[in-house]
C-alpha cells in the first residue's frame, strides 16, 4: 500500500493519497471513482476485455474507492442501452470477476444503481403522481433484488442514484412531488420509498448505502440547501452509511481561486449536520486544487468522473509529479454522446498487464 507523499507545507494536514477510513472500509486514498455511462458492454450485457482492462487500471492507479456506471434498473428505460443492466442472466457471474479484479489491489467498489423514466405497459416515463402504492412496492422490491444480486457479486456497496434527474431524484423533490398520501407531502413522506428500501437492504445484505444526492437545483419550489439537510439526516438516521453530493447537471469544474463553490458550500453543511461520510461531487481536475478544498474546508473525500474517462491511470503520475492536472478538457461529448471513453484522448489507458 502506498503512503501519502510528505506535503513541503506545514500547513497542509491532508493530502489525497492519505490512507483513510470510510465508513467500515479502508481507502487507499480520498478519490472516489464516479461513472456515467457505459459504451463498452456487449449489446447481450456481457462485459468486455476493454472493460475489465479500465477497472485494472483505475484500480492500480491509487484510487480510494470505485463507484460504477450506472447500472439501470429497468430494460426499458431509454437510458438502459447506455448501462449496465442487472436483467443480463450472467450478470452475478460476470460482475463477480470485475469486483474480483478491483479487490486484488485493496480497492473497495460500490454499484451505481438507479433509472430516469419509469414506464408501464403503454404509460411511458411515468410521472411520480401518477404511479401507484402496487408501482412504488414493485421499485422497491426491484431495487431489493437487484441489491441482492450485487452482494452475492462481491460489491462492497450499492450507490442509490437520488442526485441528477432520475425518476427517485423527482420522487424525493417537492417541486415534482405533488402526491397528497403517505408517499407526498413533508420531506419524510416524499423519501419514505427511499428509507424503505435502505432498511430492507441493510436487513438482508452486508451492502454500505451510500445515496447520491443533489445539494440544489434551480426548480421553483425545488430542492434548497435546507432540504437537503433534512434528507441527510434523515438518511443517517434510517440506514445510510455515507452520502455523495451533486447537483442536477453534471458540474463543470471548479475554477475562480478566491470564489467559494456553492457546491462546496453546501457540501460542507451537510457535513457538519450528520456523523456518516460526505463525498464532495466532481467538479475537481487539479492535485493543488483538491488538496486546497481538503485543507480549507471540512470536506474529506472527493469524487471524480471525467478525469477517469480521459485516463483512467491519471492517478499514477499526479502520486509521481506532486502537481498534476487532468488531461480532460472540459467537453463535454463523452456526457453528451453517453460514452464510457474519451473523445479527446484517444489511447490514454496504460494497460497493467
Ligand atoms: S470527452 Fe471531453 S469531457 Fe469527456 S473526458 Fe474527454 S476531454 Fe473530458
Amino acid at each position: 500500500m502506498r503512503h501519502a507523499i510528505p506535503n513541503k507545507r506545514a500547513d497542509i494536514m491532508k493530502d489525497l493519497f492519505d490512507s483513510v477510513k470510510f465508513g467500515d472500509l479502508k481507502l487507499n486514498s480520498r478519490i472516489v471513482r464516479t461513472g456515467l455511462w457505459e459504451s463498452q458492454r456487449e449489446q447481450s450485457g456481457n462485459l468486455t476485455p476493454e472493460i475489465y482492462n479500465r477497472y485494472e487500471n483505475i484500480a492500480a492507479s491509487g484510487v480510494g474507492l470505485i463507484i460504477t456506471e450506472l447500472i439501470s434498473l429497468y430494460p426499458k428505460d431509454s437510458f438502459s442501452k447506455y448501462s449496465h443492466t442487472p436483467h443480463f442472466k450472467q450478470f452475478v457471474r460476470e460482475m463477480k470477476d470485475l469486483t474480483d479484479l478491483v479487490h486484488t489491489y485493496d480497492v473497495p467498489i460500490f454499484a451505481q444503481v438507479g433509472f430516469v423514466q419509469f414506464n408501464k405497459k403503454a404509460n411511458q416515463n411515468m410521472r411520480v403522481e401518477d404511479i401507484s402504492i402496487d408501482d412504488i412496492r414493485k421499485i422497491q422490491t426491484d431495487y431489493i433484488i437487484t441489491a441482492k444480486k450485487l452482494d452475492f457479486a462481491g460489491f462492497d456497496g450499492i450507490q442509490i442514484a437520488l442526485g441528477n434527474y432520475y425518476f427517485l431524484t423527482r420522487f424525493i423533490n417537492p417541486h415534482f412531488n405533488t402526491r397528497d398520501d403517505e408517499y407526498g407531502g413533508s420531506t419524510f413522506n416524499r423519501l419514505k420509498i427511499v428509507l424503505e428500501i435502505i432498511k430492507v437492504i441493510k436487513d438482508n445484505t452486508n451492502l454500505h448505502v451510500n445515496v447520491r444526492l443533489n445539494a440544489f437545483d434551480d426548480q421553483i419550489n425545488g430542492m434548497t440547501v435546507d432540504e437537503t439537510v433534512e434528507i441527510a439526516k434523515l438518511l443517517e438516521k434510517y440506514g445510510a452509511d455515507s452520502i455523495q453530493v451533486t447537483r442536477p447537471r453534471s458540474p463543470q469544474f471548479f475554477t475562480g481561486q478566491n470564489k467559494k463553490n456553492p457546491l462546496i458550500e453546501a457540501s460542507e453543511e451537510i457535513i457538519s449536520n450528520v456523523n456518516i461520510p460526505v463525498i464532495l461531487g466532481g467538479g475537481s481536475s487539479s492535485q493543488n486544487q483538491i488538496n486546497k478544498i481538503l485543507n480549507t474546508t471540512n470536506i474529506d473525500f472527493i469524487s471524480m468522473q471525467r478525469p477517469f474517462v480521459a485516463d483512467p491511470s491519471f492517478l499514477v503520475e499526479w502520486y509521481v509529479e506532486g502537481n498534476g492536472e487532468s488531461k480532460c478538457r472540459t467537453c463535454n461529448n463523452c456526457y453528451w454522446k453517453k460514452t464510457s471513453t474519451c473523445h479527446v484522448n484517444k489511447s490514454p489507458t496504460l494497460n497493467v498487464d
